[in-house]
């Protein structure tokens, strides 16, 4: 081969590695473009309840309460958690179809290991009042999440923190959700195994999981809100099934196998899966976070 068919060759693959690297680059830059992250969300980690969801779990050990998936006990109670977030997944799915919108959840952990983290937190997690900025700056290091929303082509995320308690644990199931300046995005809920001395149902996920979306509860005043004991009685006597004023069956009693509460045209309205029903107005209630 002369030099100058040698200088062709390289100056030939030269231009070929340039060529294959800039459509690297454009790929790139377009899947960035395209990449949803999660402080899109105008409304936390959980915007509405319509799209794909991720329910992210969290095994959260304190020096009070510990997992231990090598006891037979710790891996049955996260059997039931995950069976418990079935039926309420499914539940939210089959409730958005009356309204006709698709709900889609990502939550089995067994499937994904990506799903889950086990952490042991310094913080007391039974004191409701400083865990919050320990667990968001734990999911804002340990996971994550723009992966996450980008890998499942999701809409939100939810973190269940879930403490392995017993009956003497105090605490009660709850949620933070979104408001107005919150330092992180994430919307968390605090499960605790037992509330009241017994084991929290599938009602109790998709109550808390409501709360992230957008839904307030009905079975308490709240000024912020604009829920006065006259609505929460209006609420009682109009709404007795909806699942924002109450999770247990008819007959008072929690149920393990199936929710039979309802989401109603109203909590419908607070989670953005239909426009504002005359009820809202009629109660003076603050407009929803989804108008
Ligand atoms: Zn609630």
């Amino acid at each position: 081969m002369n030099k100058k068919k040698q200088n062709k060759k390289i100056i030939g693959k030269t231009f070929v590695f340039i060529i294959v690297f800039i459509l690297i680059v454009i790929t790139r830059i377009e899947n960035t473009n395209n990449r949803k992250n999660i402080e899109d969300n105008k409304h936390g980690s959980a915007e509405r309840l319509e799209g794909t969801t991720i329910i992210y779990s969290i095994f959260a050990s304190d020096n009070n309460y510990t997992w231990n998936f090598k006891k037979k006990e710790d891996l049955d109670t996260r059997n039931s958690i995950r069976n418990n977030l079935r039926i309420a997944t499914n539940y939210l799915s089959t409730e958005a179809k009356k309204y006709n919108k698709e709900a889609k959840f990502i939550y089995d952990f067994t499937k994904d290991e990506n799903l889950m983290k086990e952490e042991e937190f310094k913080c007391d997690l039974e004191n409701q009042t400083d865990h919050d900025n320990t667990i968001w700056k734990f999911i804002e290091k340990k996971i994550d999440v723009n992966n996450l929303i980008d890998s499942y082509k999701a809409d939100n995320i939810i973190f269940f923190v879930l403490i392995n308690t017993d009956e003497k644990c105090k605490a009660i199931t709850c949620t933070r959700d979104w408001y107005n300046e919150m330092p992180y995005p994430y919307e968390m809920v605090y499960l605790y195994n037992l509330d009241y001395g017994f084991i929290n149902p599938p009602s109790v996920y998709a109550h808390e999981m409501l709360h992230t979306f957008g839904a307030f509860d009905y079975y308490e005043e709240n000024s912020d809100l604009n829920v006065t004991k006259k609505t929460v009685n209006y609420l009682k006597k109009h709404m007795p099934n909806d699942i924002m004023l109450t999770c247990s069956d008819t007959d008072g009693k929690y149920r393990y196998d199936v929710i039979t509460n309802e989401i109603g045209e109203m909590t419908a309205y607070y989670i953005g899966l239909q426009s504002k029903p005359n009820v809202v107005k009629e109660l003076n209630l603050i407009p929803s976070q989804h108008k």
